[in-house]
């Protein structure tokens, strides 16, 4: 049976008492699993070992049954589920209103969520709604020793320092986390885990804001946050049609074209090719950063890729001091020769 849960007020002065685990909110987009939510299991078991607590995945989503056995095979011992047609498309309100709620019935000590546009536009919502604080785009975690308080570690100040934070007496424990930095776990198809079915009454109120449509952007083949080689380009392209040469550099590799934002202002690219601190993050196995000089609000967006490799024709641009290959030259001559040696190879 679904375990039933009367709704409340917001601001009930219940007292919180964690004692319910290690969440994760398992972002779902279409029935498709972000994988951010696996990498979000694999921390999560990793701090759960040391806190001697169990790992919950709460799903939201409307006939998204069949996620459950991937959240258990990737690290979860429960899945809370919340399988409802409002629930269906992401809309800000109603999933803020069911993750406030079920935490408040189940007091979990720590809540994980992807930093994705999703997670980003509702978890603040509900830490709030919670009363507690929040770390947004968390690189790494530890536990303070006796409290078990999340050590919460994200870049600060546009990537140049690191900050820990710490948010005392504060629970649920709650952060965003970078997709791509932790590491998932091997998938155990045979592991042991419950799935429990979870009926909101907070589902059934009236929502200022209701879902209407999908306008899908025009996305390019490989998104650009999996891409596993990016190939990106700055003012030195010159010129919007330029990009083609990125193009047919990234289509050889498999991966996907990015950009600055000097290039974006220019209208040679689409915003959502865009890298950096108004930007996406990324972090590919390989980044070309082609005609970039290396400004700290775009390095802040690619320097955790594994290896870059930077073309500039300017030997002191800052790129090089992060670029594990540096090719100073025109990248018009470059570019076109490494073509012809992938194309010949
Ligand atoms: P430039 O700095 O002009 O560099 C162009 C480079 O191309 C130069 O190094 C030049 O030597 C080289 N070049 C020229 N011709 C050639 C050639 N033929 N062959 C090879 N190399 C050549 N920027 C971002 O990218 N992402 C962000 O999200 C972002 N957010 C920002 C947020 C704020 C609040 C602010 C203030 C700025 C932000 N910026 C961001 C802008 C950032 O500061 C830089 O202005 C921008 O990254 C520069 O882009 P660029 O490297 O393409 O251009």
């Amino acid at each position: 049976g679904a375990l039933s849960l009367p709704a409340t007020e917001a601001g009930s002065s219940e007292v919180y008492r964690p004692h319910g685990g290690i969440w994760i909110f398992a972002e779902q987009r279409g029935g498709r699993m972000a994988p951010v939510s696996l990498e979000l299991l694999g921390e999560a078991r990793r701090l759960a070992a040391r806190m001697q607590v169990p790992v919950a995945a709460v799903l939201f989503g409307h006939q998204v049954q069949e996620l459950t056995a991937g959240l258990i095979a990737g690290g979860a011992d429960k899945v809370y589920l919340v399988d409802h047609p409002r629930l269906a498309d992401f809309v800000e309100e109603p999933y803020a209103a069911a993750l406030t709620a079920l935490a408040r019935r189940e007091q979990p000590e720590i809540i994980l969520a992807g930093a994705t546009y999703l997670g980003r536009a509702f978890i603040p919502r509900v830490a709030a709604l919670l009363d507690t604080g929040l770390t947004a785009d968390c690189t790494a975690f530890d536990l303070e020793t006796e409290t078990n308080l999340l050590l919460q570690t994200r870049p600060a100040f546009g990537g140049n320092i690191m900050a820990t934070i710490l948010t005392p007496r504060s629970y649920p424990q709650m952060a965003t986390v970078r997709p791509r930095v932790m590491k998932k776990l091997a998938l155990q198809s045979d592991r042991e885990g419950t799935v429990i079915p979870v009926r909101l009454e907070e589902l059934e109120q009236p929502f200022r804001s209701r879902f209407l449509e999908t306008v899908s952007e025009i996305t390019e083949a490989i998104p650009l946050g999996e891409a596993e080689v990016i190939v990106a380009g700055g003012r030195g392209l010159q010129d919007g049609k330029n990009f083609q040469l990125l193009e047919e550099l990234a289509d050889l590799l498999g991966g996907a074209v990015g950009a600055t934002r000097a290039a974006v202002d220019a209208g040679w690219i689409s915003y959502q090719h865009q890298i950096g601190q108004t930007g996406k993050t990324v972090a590919p196995r390989l980044y070309f950063a082609c005609g970039i000089s290396g400004a700290a609000q775009h390095l802040v967006g690619m320097q955790s890729s594994d290896f870059i490799v930077a073309i500039n024709s300017d030997p002191q641009a800052p790129i090089f001091q992060i670029a594990d290959i540096g090719l100073v030259g025109d990248m018009f001559e470059i570019i076109p020769a490494l073509i012809q040696q992938i194309k010949a190879s």
